[in-house]
């Protein structure tokens, strides 16, 4: 995709079957999505399976003078005790990013738009039993409040303590991380603004060049029916009550201009446009 200046590739992780509608969406209810099967259906969900169908991908934006990694998804090799699907990973992602065209040291910055173990994965891999940045030539840029959030009181879970010493401590100790307080500009195209409610300490980025604008927004949604019900948090959501403004107020605004809504778990076509209002959300326009 070409926004103005910018090149947009999605590297892909994973794509297919994902959780259970119920568990993973729990105001789902077979009534409320009757109508929209017949676009749901194959491609966003599996009535057969009884899963959801998603993806986990990174977004890669390429700069005349920039190039800049938008989440890292879950990486390889990782243990996660609590989290099964992501744990052990054995994906292509590292031959899906070659296949873009992209070294690993071409990437200038990864945006982490929050700290959960399926958006900064490939900030590390695995090299003779080390974990060490991937990209060694990076700054990996991630919201101050997200941060101390995780160092902090979120330790208590223990994929989280896996992720501190596996993906996070190795960019500590390279000197590459760059909290920064929102809101914060990148370059001219680039700027990050919080967005709470999935973490306390979430944020998403704009890309706007040549008259082009699209919205990078981490997991403010998760699911396309969200769009439609944006009112329907995640279980994953931390912190529910801001979840809901945070997306309706994203979802609002993005219907106003008719610009580019990027998800990280969206299946295929993997992005969208926010139409008019119906109901009590809006159409969501995929091409
Ligand atoms: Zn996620």
């Amino acid at each position: 995709m070409k926004i103005g200046k910018a090149e947009v590739t999605r590297i892909e992780e994973y794509h297919g079957l994902g959780f259970p509608p119920q568990a993973f969406l729990p105001d789902w209810s077979d009534a409320a999505v009757e109508k929209h099967l017949q676009w749901m259906v194959p491609d966003h969900y599996s009535p057969n399976d009884g899963r959801l169908v998603g993806s986990i991908h990174s977004w890669l934006i390429r700069l005349p003078n920039l190039t800049v990694l938008v989440d890292t998804c879950s990486g390889n090799h990782k243990n996660r005790p609590d989290s099964p699907f992501f744990s052990m990973m054995n994906s292509r992602y590292m031959e899906n990013l070659a296949a873009a065209g992209v070294d690993p040291e071409d990437i200038d910055i990864v945006f982490c738009t929050h700290l959960h173990i399926d958006h900064v994965g490939w900030n590390t891999r695995l090299v003779d039993g080390r974990w060490v940045p991937t990209f060694k030539n990076a700054k990996y840029i991630a919201s101050r409040s997200e941060f101390e959030l995780l160092v902090g009181e979120e330790q208590r879970l223990a994929d989280n303590q896996h992720m501190i010493i596996d993906t996070i401590q190795p960019i500590i100790d390279s000197d590459q991380w760059l909290l920064v307080d929102t809101p914060h500009h990148i370059c001219d195209e680039l700027y990050i603004e919080e967005s709470p409610g999935h973490t306390l300490g979430h944020c998403h980025l704009t890309l706007t060049s040549g008259g082009g604008k699209a919205v990078f927004t981490g997991d403010i949604v998760h699911h396309p029916i969200q769009v439609h019900f944006p009112t329907w948090n995640s279980g994953a959501c931390a912190a529910p009550d801001l979840a809901v403004p945070t997306r309706l107020k994203m979802l609002e605004g993005l219907s106003e201009t008719g610009d580019w809504l990027m998800p990280v778990h969206f299946a295929r076509p993997f992005c969208c446009r926010v139409g008019r209002p119906i109901n009590e959300g809006f159409e969501c326009v995929m091409e």
